[in-house]
């Protein structure tokens, strides 16, 4: 039984083996505990985009080309008008949470973090964590817990803004990948995220604001998508998750920090939550460097912007299908248009080119 360690991590979830690994890279040791065990699967669009490639790598981490599948960039479908766009440099990843799961495992393993499965933490004590009725002396803690935190609300972090929960279900297919990009569909009130994760496997992914939707039901809208899965095998059940945007006022308390989605999170929409996470590893490892959490509330905040800006987009195209009627026709007669929003949401280039970008799109919305 460990008694003690520098940094307890509440979670064994990608953002909290992340974390783990950031902070053994600084000389840390580690203990993960998770209360269930590995692999971990979770219903996830499971697109890393170049930039959550990057940061992976910046973990030592790279996926196996054998255990995943490479896309160019994105594509919309809307109403018969589609639109694509290459990202501006390097490509996305479609990977399954399982080969995710077990691949941060190995690296985590391999960085000489302690990882305890089957292992809930119970409870946070003022000098460390409570596992299984005994005391963990540590000298941070963190929070890696999900969405449904409990360390957030041991910790008086609770409290936050969020907007209205969306729904989600997944289910993968045996099928070879039909598209080079990762499809985003948007229908009557849901979207439909196809991606990629094997060379003869796809993903299926469902969100809407209805809590009673479900695949089998959604596919009725999207004709196309039907026909093309019409005779392949699932090869897993659908499973269903809550996606949500929240921001937290504070992500540390004292020796308490939080992250990945126990410590906010941007709509699934963006797919930026794994990439968001690995990058918050790197800053939180550096601030404990330092003895110094503000830095981590800081960083947190700034690195939330972009996703959150980019959530907003989206999400106002979901919203309002006579805006995303126009905006479709404005990237398909302006194809540019699209790859300089891609560029902006894989941080390729900066919110500030906006304001010209929205100008020009506004413009184009209204002529096109
Ligand atoms: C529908 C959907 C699609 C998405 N698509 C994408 C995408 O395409 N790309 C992308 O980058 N992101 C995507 N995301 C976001 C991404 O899935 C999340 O950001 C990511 O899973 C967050 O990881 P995490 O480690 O913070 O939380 P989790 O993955 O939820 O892990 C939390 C872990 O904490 C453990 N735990 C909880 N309580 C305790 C306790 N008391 N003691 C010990 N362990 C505990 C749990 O067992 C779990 O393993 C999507 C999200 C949704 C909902």
């Amino acid at each position: 039984m460990v008694k003690e360690t520098d940094v307890f991590i509440i979670g064994g979830g990608p953002a909290g083996l992340a974390a783990a690994i950031a902070a053994r890279q600084r000389g840390f040791s580690v203990v993960v505990a998770d209360g269930t065990r590995p692999p971990i699967d979770k219903p996830c669009g499971e697109g890393l985009m170049p930039d959550g490639r990057a940061a992976l790598e910046n973990l030592g981490i790279t996926i196996p080309a054998e255990n995943s599948h490479p896309f160019r960039g994105i594509c919309f479908v809307s109403e018969g008008v589609s639109v694509n766009a290459s990202f501006p440099q390097g490509s996305g990843l479609g990977v399954r949470r399982t080969v995710l799961h077990r691949i941060m495992i190995e690296r985590a393993e391999a960085a000489g973090v302690t990882l305890l499965w089957h292992s809930p933490v119970t409870g946070l004590l003022p000098e460390g964590v409570l596992l299984g009725g005994q005391l963990v002396r540590s000298r941070w803690v963190v929070g890696a817990d999900g969405g449904h935190s409990l360390v957030r609300k041991w910790a008086g972090l609770d409290s936050y803004t969020s907007n209205r929960s969306r729904f989600a279900f997944r289910r993968h297919y045996r099928l070879a990948p039909w598209n080079d990009c990762m499809e985003l569909h948007w229908g009557p009130r849901c979207q439909l995220y196809i991606t990629p994760v094997a060379e003869d496997e796809v993903c299926v992914a469902l969100i809407s604001r209805d809590p009673h939707l479900r695949l089998d039901a959604a596919l009725s809208a999207f004709p196309e998508i039907t026909a093309r899965l019409r005779g392949a095998q699932p090869t897993s059940p659908e499973r269903g998750a809550i996606s949500v945007t929240r921001t937290l006022r504070r992500v540390y308390r004292g020796r308490v920090a939080l992250i990945g989605d126990a410590s906010g999170a941007v709509d699934a929409i963006t797919g930026e939550g794994l990439c968001l996470a690995f990058r918050q590893a790197v800053v939180l490892a550096e601030s404990f460097s330092r003895s110094n959490l503000e830095h981590y509330q800081q960083a947190h905040r700034k690195l939330a912007r972009r996703p959150a800006l980019m959530a907003q987009l989206m999400l106002a195209l979901d919203w309002k299908s006579s805006l995303r009627r126009q905006v479709m026709r404005a990237f398909a007669s302006d194809p540019r248009l699209f790859s300089r929003m891609l560029a902006m949401h894989v941080g390729a280039l900066s919110p500030a080119n906006l304001v010209a970008d929205g100008l020009a799109l506004g413009w184009r919305a209204l002529t096109a």
